[in-house]
């Protein structure tokens, strides 16, 4: 249920109200906009009587949310979620809200050299964030799976050495204790449905990338997020990396609605990662600009300085050149969106 106020009620008004409602046993969001307050009412609203709300002097309209997600919901929150994050270098990079966030960087971290030439040039080529996974979630247990914690430590290397803030994948909970000096964490497509991962990583204060799972549903998706929102955790952003089909041509196949879809239904960011979707570098620019063109609020795409070497998914990596033609051209979409980079 949402409580939209008068534009006119006074901040002491409203927390007696609120906490008036609490006790009937309903938690509060509030939502404070440029000219109103909405109050988002989360748990068991039957009770709660609307008419005895709308005689209240504060109140301006009651809406019952049918949604089963109420904290990811654009109704309890109108206005765009901004994630900031702030770099060693001093800089604080926005994701959403008009700002786009670029994530640029190996599928997995291999070697410090690699790690820290491919931070060292998305940097120079205008990416915000590096992206590198160590903990590797591969169909194959006898594929690569990832350099683990000496990985997170070149990772770590890489910050340092650029400023640049880092994202990596968590897939289980116990990795937190090294995830200190994270920036984001991933939470992979097969892991957004561990409602026990979600749950934990809902306590924690860290900026959350869910990816969206390769037969998920968008309300699946925010489900998920609404998850980590439940344990209080409002830093969530979303990730459409291309949902199993039919069609086996490319890895997955990108699903372009489900950026505006997401943009209406949730005031959550919401980014594209091109390279899993297609498993193909030459299609990743493409899709990119497609992705900023149907209103992401960012990309993550993969990096690799020796694509053909690459231990895990080279062709559908990008080389640095590559992307730093890319950023030029996501620039002038970025300006025509009327969005910052
Ligand atoms: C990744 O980003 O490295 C990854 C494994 O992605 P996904 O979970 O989308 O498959
Ligand atoms: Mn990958």
């Amino acid at each position: 249920m949402i409580i939209a106020l008068k534009q006119d009620a006074g901040r002491d008004e409203v927390r007696n109200f609120a906490s008036a409602l609490e006790k009937q046993g309903v938690k509060i969001h509030f939502s404070e906009g440029a000219s109103q307050t909405v109050l988002g009412l989360v748990g068991d609203t039957t009770l709660i009587d609307e008419e005895s709300l709308l005689a209240h002097h504060l109140v301006e309209k009651v809406i019952r949310v049918q949604e089963p997600y109420k904290r990811a919901n654009r109704k309890f929150h109108p206005a765009d979620t901004r994630i900031d994050v702030p770099g060693a270098d001093g800089v604080v990079r926005h994701i959403g809200s008009g700002y786009l966030g670029i994530i640029a960087g190996p599928c997995s971290v291999e070697s410090r050299e690699q790690i820290v030439e491919v931070a060292g040039a998305v940097k120079a080529a205008g990416a915000g964030l590096l992206r590198g996974g160590a903990f590797k979630p591969r169909t194959s247990p006898y594929s690569f799976q990832g350099m683990g914690c000496d990985g997170l430590n070149l990772l770590l290397e890489a910050k340092k050495e650029t400023g640049l803030p880092i994202v990596t994948e968590l897939m289980a909970i116990h990795q937190l204790e090294v995830f200190d000096e994270v920036d984001i964490i991933q939470v992979g497509a097969r892991n957004m449905q561990n409602f026990t991962l979600l749950k934990e990583l809902g306590r924690c204060r860290k900026p959350i990338l869910l990816k969206r799972g390769l037969a998920s549903t968008i309300t699946e998706l925010l489900m998920a997020a609404e998850y980590l929102m439940a344990g209080g955790n409002d830093q969530i952003i979303l990730c459409e990396r291309g949902i199993r089909t039919f069609d086996s041509h490319t890895r997955n196949t990108l699903d372009l609605s489900a950026i505006p879809a997401l943009k209406r239904q949730t005031h959550l960011p919401v980014i594209v990662d091109p390279s899993h979707a297609t498993g193909i570098a030459w299609m990743v620019p493409a899709m990119s600009k497609a992705a900023i063109a149907a209103g992401a609020d960012g990309i993550i795409v993969e990096v690799h300085n020796n694509p053909e070497a690459a231990l895990c998914d080279g062709e559908q990596s990008i080389t640095p050149e590559e992307f730093g033609g890319l950023m030029g051209i996501l620039r002038k979409y970025a300006e025509l969106e009327g969005k910052k980079i």
